[in-house]
């Protein structure tokens, strides 16, 4: 037998040693379709609990839209149900296309190619198109799938200090001699909730002479005037050189990715990116739902609309309550509690009282910065935002946090 106990236990230890440091991650299982209301079994093998959600990415609330089933049924039907093959081979459809052609239109770019993940668009993109002779200048707070990606690629890599452009700026001179500089970021950052300054970056990536990269999977479909994304809400459409985001999210909440941008960049994407190239593009049932989806936003921005008053009339509902938030002007909005423990507790009681929201702690924010993160959604109705925010104030009374400062709330409870 090779699978040894002496094998066996190096991973019991590991696995014993996430569970001590309280990191061990259990599986919830949800027993109803993605929706603001939800049947959730937690922990595994209780009694189902119905839940107002809030901590889903399903923005605009189309993961159980009628009109998107109505078309994933119809691609199921018309184009068959796997593609068996990669793309360069013979694993690309006619509505593969059309869905590249239509996601450039609502982006506004020269471009599309599409991958199977937004972390597979990620993980592929800055190998492609950047060599030993180049830089790529990231965003300290970056998402995973972005460092992985980073990490692929034989480029140079250096960082600045979150949203700080002074820092940035520092970096593209530093760079000066690098053949392509590529200055990365996210859009929307998703445990604070902030979004990338990205009229500046612009600015800067132009002065120094650099490509702009964003990912605006937490922004894409909702944020800007008319959904697009934040280069929208910077005025900066057309200026950004690559985009990358998912239908994972906002777009449907199914699964897929793209990279949308400069015509070349594509190109090259299509030619190396071993994401595209080594494993199965979105399946026709997705590529279906996700037409739907950009249809749907094209046609009306009712669902952001909504969205976003929404997450105004919970922002205000929380700081009246007097609960600690993370400033911003997103659908993300930050509860924070500083303390880990505490952050646990009272999400367990707001399960208890039906509403699902998560706590976050380190290792996922820096140790001090324990919070829970509320999403909000078009999905949600002002009677399910009204009957969350009695549950918040309910428990927030219980542990006293309700009026109280980050300094007054970490005297009492620590960090
Ligand atoms: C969710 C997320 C991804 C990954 O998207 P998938 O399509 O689910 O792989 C990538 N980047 C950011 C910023 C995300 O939030």
């Amino acid at each position: 037998m090779s699978y040894s106990n002496k094998i066996k236990g190096i991973y019991k230890e590991q696995l014993k040693d996430i569970e001590d440091k309280g990191i061990f991650k259990e599986e919830r299982f949800i027993h109803s379709s993605q929706a603001a209301d939800i049947e959730v079994e937690f922990p595994k093998g209780t009694e189902l609990k119905k839940v107002i959600n809030m901590c889903s990415n399903n923005y605009l609330g189309l993961s159980s839209h009628p009109e998107v089933i109505k078309a994933a049924h119809e691609g199921l039907d018309s184009r068959g149900y796997g593609m068996s093959s990669v793309r360069f081979i013979c694993g690309t459809q006619d509505i593969h296309r059309k869905l590249e052609q239509k996601v450039t239109e609502f982006l506004g770019t020269e471009d599309t190619i599409l991958f199977p993940s937004c972390m597979d668009a990620n993980t592929g993109v800055f190998e492609a198109i950047l060599t030993d002779e180049d830089v790529m200048i990231s965003d300290r707070l970056v998402h995973a799938s972005i460092i992985d990606g980073i990490r692929l690629c034989s480029a140079q890599h250096d960082t600045f200090k979150h949203s700080n452009m002074g820092h940035l700026e520092k970096k593209l001179q530093l760079h000066a001699d690098k053949r392509l500089k590529l200055v990365i970021t996210d859009g929307v950052f998703s445990m604070d909730g902030d979004t990338a300054k990205l009229d500046e970056m612009a600015g800067l990536c132009e002065k120094y002479d650099a490509m702009l990269f964003v990912d605006d999977s937490h922004s894409s479909g909702f944020i800007g005037e008319t959904g697009r994304g934040t280069h929208e809400k910077y005025g900066v459409l057309g200026k950004i050189d690559i985009i990358t985001t998912t239908f994972g999210k906002a777009l449907g909440g199914a699964s897929g990715g793209c990279v949308s941008g400069r015509k070349e960049i594509v190109e090259m994407c299509r030619q190396k990116a071993r994401p595209y190239l080594f494993s199965n593009t979105i399946a026709p049932v997705v590529v279906s739902g996700v037409l739907k989806v950009l249809d749907i936003l094209s046609q009306s921005t009712e669902r952001r609309d909504k969205l976003e008053k929404n997450a105004e009339y919970w922002r205000k509902g929380l700081t009246e309550a007097g609960f600690v938030l993370k400033e911003g002007d997103t659908p993300i909005v930050p509860v924070m509690l500083f303390n880990a423990g505490l952050a646990q507790n009272i999400s367990r009681d707001l399960y208890e009282e039906g509403v699902y929201a998560i706590g976050f702690f380190f290792p996922v924010v820096p140790n001090g910065k324990a919070r829970i993160r509320t999403q909000i959604s078009a999905g949600h109705e002002i009677e399910h935002l009204d009957k969350a925010l009695e549950a918040f104030i309910k428990v927030g009374k219980k542990y006293d946090v309700l009026g109280k400062s980050k300094q007054e709330i970490i005297a009492q409870y620590g960090i």
